[in-house]
């Protein structure tokens, strides 16, 4: 018997919905299946799909009820699934259940209201869908034409997002999988714009190319060292730029720094300006790195991969002043744009260059059937096959709007200026940066040790009540914080960012804050 028959499914129209009861489709296997052959049978697809979404809406309605760090050791998952795939089919019901079992509770909840850590992000309800639809084209949006839709759409939600970024018309752009990636193919556009003639040479043992270097802040984020890395200009190339008390480029130092390495025969290139940078979201100068960069002749690359989202809030663009003078741009909506990984933004003035850099068209992904020219994103990026990844950006953009959009990146930047006012009162506790964005550096800091924080033997203390701290916090399950060092000094980062947070529990945050560092002093 076939699980259509046992519900009857056949006979019904196929839009009607399919009722799942208690001896349900699910249980068994489909026609299809059983023919050993072919794919889900549509109608199959369609009950398990319902029975789908309804987990996935029972988890989004359930996720705070989770502890956000599931509280198990390294290791304790691997035995409970089977060591090999199974012979025989199973059905769908059989893997939902195992997905309550054993993933939802085994999951690090980046969903949960309390999910405060590394950087806040929200796979969004729009997002979500949107990413069920790609998944049921399977497109790979490589070419034009292997999908013009993808193609065009990601043409247009570029431009949708590079206005409401508040960037002039000539900046064109792509998405690609994240800001790392981003990073990579603008170091690389930047290397090529050098006249190295890179792509094509290679720069290995080469008599007329003197060693590159690429300049960025002591605080920027380790994927553009990994893009120095990964185009062969070593992790040496990356001169790291001292910054100043609160974490931001000093572009007096780079300008030294440049016309050091000139003297020395080395040849500048790039210069990486962080907006938001990953431990203290500090901003670099841009303007002035600017500056620096047009009259040395550098490729500046903008890295907004966190704080860029605030530029869509004209009242927040302050920090940006200067960023419309760079060669390169990133943004990622898979951060704080409530997009589900991956997406990440890059945009740039000079898109031929970046073509220059990585385009390599054989013979079997050459369009024969166009006279017009196509646009070919795969051409752009290290990689060939491509996600359709505009979909969740014309989801997310529609569903919310820009004004929506707008209304909640405030609202983050509103509650992390609530919970720094906070702080500021607190006798107990200190601020360790500004707060541009809507992240919080913070660590206990008792009354009674206030002015004595550079003795040595002080400050191993405040390392080790605050990691004590970070860790009884994350223990209560209701909040997950993550940390860093700044100053060499261990600090607790509250990150905002993720929709399904409220106010409320940013306060809860600081309550446990609060609480377990009393407990912890006794
Ligand atoms: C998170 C972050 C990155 C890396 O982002 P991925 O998309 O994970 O590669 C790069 N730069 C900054 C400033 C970041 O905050």
């Amino acid at each position: 018997m076939t699980t259509n028959d046992a519900n009857g499914g056949s006979s019904q129209p196929s839009h009607a919905p399919v009722p799942i009861d208690g001896r349900a489709p699910l249980d068994g296997l489909d026609t299809e299946q059983l023919a050993g052959v072919g794919d889900m049978d549509p109608e199959h697809f369609r009950i398990a799909a319902h029975a789908t979404v309804d987990a996935m809406a029972d988890y989004l309605a359930g996720v705070r009820g989770f502890p956000v760090l599931p509280p198990i050791e390294p290791g304790s998952l691997r035995g409970l699934f089977p060591g090999a795939a199974p012979d025989a089919p199973e059905p769908v019901a059989a893997m939902l259940a195992d997905v309550g079992r054993l993933v939802a509770p085994n999951t690090t909840h980046w969903q949960h209201p309390g999910f405060l850590a590394y950087f806040g992000t929200t796979a969004s309800g729009p997002g979500i869908l949107a990413e069920m639809l790609v998944a049921a084209l399977g497109a790979n949006a490589m070419l034009w034409r292997t999908s013009p839709v993808a193609t065009e759409l990601e043409e247009v939600v570029v431009d949708w997002l590079r206005r409401a970024l508040g960037l002039p018309e000539a900046f064109g752009g792509l998405l690609t999988d994240t800001a790392s990636t981003s990073s990579l193919i603008a170091l690389g556009a930047a290397r090529e714009a050098a006249g190295t003639r890179a792509a094509a040479e290679g720069i290995a043992g080469r008599t007329d190319v003197p060693r590159l270097r690429v300049y960025a802040s002591a605080e920027a984020h380790s994927s553009i060292e990994k893009a120095c890395m990964t185009l062969g200009l070593g992790r040496e190339s990356l001169v790291r730029i001292e910054t100043d008390d609160a974490y931001a480029m000093d572009p007096a130092a780079l300008a030294e720094a440049v016309a050091r390495d000139r003297a020395a025969g080395l040849r500048p290139i790039a210069v990486v300006a962080t907006l938001g940078t990953t431990s203290s979201t500090a901003i670099d100068p841009v303007e002035a790195i600017a500056d620096v960069a047009a009259r040395e002749g550098l490729w500046l690359h903008v890295d907004a991969a966190y704080g860029g989202a605030a530029a869509i809030v004209p009242e927040r663009r302050g920090p940006f002043a200067g960023w419309e003078g760079a060669d390169s741009i990133v943004v990622n909506p898979h951060k704080w744009l409530f997009t589900p990984l991956d997406a990440s933004l890059l945009l740039s003035p000079r898109m031929t260059v970046l073509r220059d850099a990585f385009s390599l068209v054989p013979e079997y992904l050459r369009t024969l059937d166009r006279a017009t020219p196509v646009h070919d994103y795969s051409e752009y990026t290290p990689v060939l096959g491509r996600r359709f990844r505009a979909l969740k950006l014309w989801f997310v953009l529609r569903y919310f709007g820009l004004d929506g959009i707008r209304r909640r990146i405030d609202a983050h930047c509103e509650w992390a200026a609530d919970l720094t006012a906070a702080i500021e009162a607190d006798p107990d506790f200190e601020l360790l940066a500004p707060v541009p964005f809507s992240t919080v550096c913070l660590r206990a800091r008792p009354r009674e040790l206030a002015g004595r924080e550079e003795e040595p033997e002080v400050r191993a203390d405040l390392d080790d009540l605050n990691e004590r701290l970070l860790a009884a916090a994350n223990a209560t399950g209701e909040i997950l914080l993550s940390h860093t060092r700044l100053r060499g000094r261990f600090t607790i980062r509250v990150a905002i960012g993720n929709l399904h947070t409220t106010r409320g529990d940013v306060m809860r945050a600081w309550e446990i804050l609060r609480t377990e560092a009393a407990r912890l002093r006794g």
